[in-house]
């Protein structure tokens, strides 16, 4: 893979914003993933990965942490330049700021065990089935098979205070959109989506779907659609986990389990073969997005100039 081609992969949000004096870091960085591994490697990787476990909305760990070097950088001189602290906290997602909100480090070791039990669990029901897994069923298989385990009371704790914690204390301004964690999805409410392992709610949002890929084309694909409470757990743990417990960090990329409104009708789609870039500023540069922009009525839930702390997501789709 030639370098052009290399640095067109890096392009992650707020990657290729950073000015001509950032040439030089791009390049840096660009050899460091270069002998790491090759990124076509590195895609590949993901997307084996991301189907077995599910894992969207989660960067590769290595490239996270490249882009995390790089954001904290670009996050220093922008806030030297006058940027507000909000503004610089989405576009540069990755970086750690001075007030971000880490996990007391007594429970690091539990949320880490927690993360592992939903992750055998989820290998266990298989992906799909994993997306509408209730809080109570998750516990339920959790007893019932040996492969996972019990649940142990300081895991069950962690998960419940993980719900009900306000997320602005990690300065996620979202709102709640689940009133409880043994909130359930409704299995005739949902209908699965051809291969993708995803499902949509009947109605309002496999409608729209529908029409989203009868005006786009094949190119389209749904990356993630009805995720539960367990589900958004899963996925905020893992961030959390590669964020070395930064809570806000893991909240500028996933809304904090009760927080996500793939719980409630909104999906993400992608263009097909694009892998992790999917979920990337990478994905508005796609001939897919261009074709939703140019539909004229498809709304982004976390515009670039969004009041949630939320990086940009050009993915999400607002249904809900
Ligand atoms: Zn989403």
């Amino acid at each position: 893979m030639d370098r052009r081609t290399l640095l067109k992969a890096l392009s992650l949000s707020g990657f290729v914003a950073l000015g001509s004096g950032s040439v030089l870091r791009q390049v840096n960085l660009t050899d460091k993933l270069q002998k790491s591994f090759g990124m076509g490697a590195l895609q590949g990787q993901w997307a084996a990965t991301n189907l077995q476990h599910g894992m969207e909305d989660i960067l590769p760990t290595q490239l996270s942490e490249a882009l995390s070097v790089a954001h904290q950088e670009a996050a220093a001189q922008a806030v030297a330049a006058g940027s507000t602290n909000a503004e610089t906290r989405t576009r540069y997602f990755e970086s750690v700021f001075d007030d971000d909100y880490f996990l007391p480090e007594e429970k690091r070791a539990t949320m880490l065990l927690a993360y592992q039990r939903l992750d055998r669990l989820q290998s266990f029901v298989g992906h799909g089935n994993f997306n509408l897994l209730s809080f109570d069923e998750a516990l339920r298989f959790a007893r019932n098979y040996p492969d996972i385990g019990n649940f142990t009371q300081a895991e069950m704790d962690f998960l419940d205070e993980l719900y009900h914690i306000d997320a602005r204390l990690y300065g996620f301004y979202g709102d709640r959109v689940l009133d409880t964690l043994t909130s359930k999805v409704n299995k005739d409410d949902v209908q699965s989506v051809g291969r993708t392992g995803h499902y949509l709610f009947k109605g309002k949002s496999s409608v729209f779907y529908d029409r989203l890929l009868s005006k786009v084309g094949d190119d389209l694909v749904l990356t993630s659609g009805v995720r539960s409470m367990v589900k958004q757990m899963h996925l905020f743990l893992a961030k959390a986990e590669q964020s070395a417990g930064n809570m806000s960090k893991a909240s500028r990329s996933l809304a904090p389990p009760g927080y996500s409104y793939h719980a409630v009708g909104d999906f993400d789609v992608g263009k097909v073969g694009f892998g992790y870039r999917n979920f990337s500023d990478d994905f508005a540069e796609t001939d897919v997005y261009k074709r939703l922009q140019d539909l004229g009525f498809v709304e982004i839930r976390y515009t670039t100039d969004n009041n949630f702390g939320v990086r940009y997501e050009p993915w999400h789709i607002q249904v809900s």
